[in-house]
């Protein structure tokens, strides 16, 4: 399943305003080939602003993003997609259906049988559709759901349900995946899982991962490079070690970052 290194994914000079409330203040990181990073900072810091300049929702007043040669500022999500660059969403979507269904949602993007040929049975589309099944299935199987396969999604545990939102970007063969607070919501068990599942996914499909992540504990065990928000800007960046001792990063928090480490 394994290709070669994906491009470096370049934030430069990030700037967003709503009505005169500037979300993010010429903000840059490098997401590395490869690499798992957390994205993190208080409440407001313009994380989730952020993503959504990156997956095409936002469109920033200034700087740019690029995923090796290709720029991907202000393209509009789909072409973002279409170039490599998948994200989830916070808040599940998905209750109809099985999970094949809702994987071979995220394939559909990439089908070159249009959709007439693919109502009509011709063989070229239903060799298509078979290729795309047999892909889908080695997702769910990478992320867990391999047993789940044919089962409706409204049936499965909520970890299982986050892990099929996972699986659907990855029909999209990203080579960088947009996880926003992909264990919100789980307890222990679930959280290890799906941490557990980011690593099998990041190695076995050489790509990367930005992640925007409040559970810290998670965050310093899974990333290899972490970039603080705090008001719009960035103001720290390094390895979780670096970030957790750098004193800016603790004011940003307010004493709560021990906080949080202690009940993740
Ligand atoms: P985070 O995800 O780090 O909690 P956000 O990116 O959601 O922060 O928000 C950053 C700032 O931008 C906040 O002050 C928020 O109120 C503001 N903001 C975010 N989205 C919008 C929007 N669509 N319209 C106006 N203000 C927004
Ligand atoms: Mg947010």
């Amino acid at each position: 399943m394994t290709q070669g290194p994906p491009p470096p994914l370049r934030i430069t000079d990030l700037t967003v305003r709503f009505a005169g409330l500037t979300a993010l203040d010429a903000v840059g990181f490098t997401v590395a080939p490869g690499s798992i990073h957390a994205l993190i900072g208080p409440n407001g810091a313009g994380k989730s602003t952020c993503f959504n300049v990156l997956s095409g929702v936002y469109r920033p007043a200034a700087g740019s993003v690029t995923l090796g040669d290709s720029e991907l500022t202000r393209l509009a999500p789909h072409r973002i997609a279409a170039l490599g660059v998948a994200r989830t969403f916070q808040n599940i979507v998905t209750t109809a259906g099985t999970v094949a269904d809702n994987l071979l949602l995220g394939r559909h993007a990439l089908s070159r049988a249009g959709f007439a040929a693919t109502a009509l049975r011709l063989p070229h589309a239903v060799r298509e559709q078979r290729a795309h099944r047999a892909r889908a299935r080695e997702f769910a199987e990478l992320t867990g759901l391999g047993p789940h396969f044919d089962k409706p999604v409204a049936l499965l545990s909520y970890g299982d349900r986050k892990r099929v939102e996972l699986a659907r970007a990855l029909c999209l063969e990203p080579r960088v995946l947009l996880l926003d607070e992909p264990v919100a919501g789980m307890n222990g068990a679930e959280r290890a899982r799906m941490a557990a599942v980011v690593r099998t996914v990041r190695e076995e499909l050489n790509l990367s991962v930005l992640l925007v992540e409040h559970d810290m504990g998670l965050v310093m065990r899974l990333a290899d490079e972490v970039t603080v928000l705090d008001f719009g800007r960035r103001i720290a960046g390094g390895t979780p070690d670096d970030v957790r001792n750098d004193p800016e990063v603790r004011r940003a928090y307010l004493g709560t970052p021990g906080e949080q480490e202690r009940s993740a």
